[in-house]
């Protein structure tokens, strides 16, 4: 069972007065006649997605970035969020460190940290997000279209290489390391270019668990289908010229949101993620076939869900 299975099986139910329950980057629940709220939940473990050794400073920064990106992902704005922290002991510099990490994340995404909770335990960082969005054009993982462009917001696969570098370091420019250290270490979901161009977004989610695996959440329950060209998805020459593109398209941990689009807003697009300084683009398209296709160098190729799996 994996935890998708788990969840599920455990916890999936009818939604009452929520207007999206269980199953998206975040929940949505009405604020006011005009705005939802938007609320999400997510956790770093010790182990599962840090070590004794990690950096504070950087750990601080993104458990809260983690859960900016689900608000980013629903075209929501973040707004508030609570910290529950569990740590063995009390290490006065740790904690600063920690701190100074999420407070600085906070400043940078004007988030308010309203209330959390501490405990003695396992190391672990929960953050509780609170976003906003005007009713009329919030984004789901559910709203794609058949024939819409499939975009994703930047290049994708320097997280991989950053959680690889601080495990048995695969050789690499210096160049490279610092940007995939940057990236896996320090995620900036790409919030502004989202909110420019939200109105011309369909479907939308953060690839936190892997591109492969994610874009399976837009297609699998509407029934669509998509056909990608690999060749075309934005990432960094390494990748080719070590023929492991599939390490880019399957390794989790990139904040960066796929989204589908009209084709006929293709050149607005394009230009905003120029002037956001992004480096994404059109990947493919979504069709009617209800199978995700990779094409590379002319071939079908078929590639693992990956990304990170709790369970399974
Ligand atoms: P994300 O990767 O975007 O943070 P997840 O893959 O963790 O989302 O979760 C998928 C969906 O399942 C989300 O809508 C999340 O709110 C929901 N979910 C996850 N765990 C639980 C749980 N234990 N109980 C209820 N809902 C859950
Ligand atoms: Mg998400």
């Amino acid at each position: 069972m994996n935890e998708f299975q788990l969840i599920e099986k455990f916890f999936k139910q009818p939604k009452k007065n929520a207007i999206l329950g269980i199953g998206d980057d975040a929940a949505i629940i009405p604020k006011n006649e005009k705005d939802y709220l938007l609320l999400s939940v997510d956790t770093l473990s010790i182990d599962s997605h840090f070590t004794k050794q990690s950096d504070p400073y950087y750990l601080g920064w993104k458990a809260l970035a983690v859960n900016i990106s689900d608000i980013v992902a629903m075209g929501g704005v973040p707004t508030f969020a609570l910290l529950s922290l569990t740590v063995e002991e009390i290490n006065k510099k740790w904690l600063s460190k920690f701190s100074q990490g999420i407070k600085a994340c906070a400043k940078k995404y004007n988030v308010e940290l309203i209330g959390g909770d501490t405990n003695r335990g396992s190391m672990s960082v929960s953050v509780t997000i609170i976003g906003d969005s005007p009713r009329k054009n919030v984004l789901t993982r559910s709203a794609a279209k058949i024939n819409d462009d499939i975009w994703i917001s930047d290049e994708i696969g320097y997280a991989h290489l950053g959680f690889a570098l601080s495990k048995h370091g695969p050789t690499m420019s210096n160049c490279l390391k610092k940007r995939a250290l940057q990236a896996f270490l320090k995620p900036e979901p790409p919030m502004n270019f989202i909110l420019d161009n939200k109105k011309y977004m369909h479907a939308a989610i953060d690839i936190s668990d892997g591109l492969v695996s994610e874009l399976e959440h837009i297609t699998v329950e509407q029934k669509l289908g998509a056909k990608i060209d690999v060749d075309s998805i934005p990432m960094h020459k390494w990748f080719k010229e070590h023929n492991n593109q599939e390490l880019a398209l399957t390794g989790g941990e990139d904040y960066q949101i796929l989204f589908t689009a009209n084709k006929k807003n293709r050149n607005k697009i394009n230009n905003s993620l120029k002037k956001n300084k992004l480096k994404g683009g059109v990947i493919g398209t979504i069709t009617n076939s209800k199978k995700v296709e990779f094409e590379h160098k002319g071939k079908l190729v078929n590639y693992k869900k990956g990304g990170f799996k709790h369970f399974g």
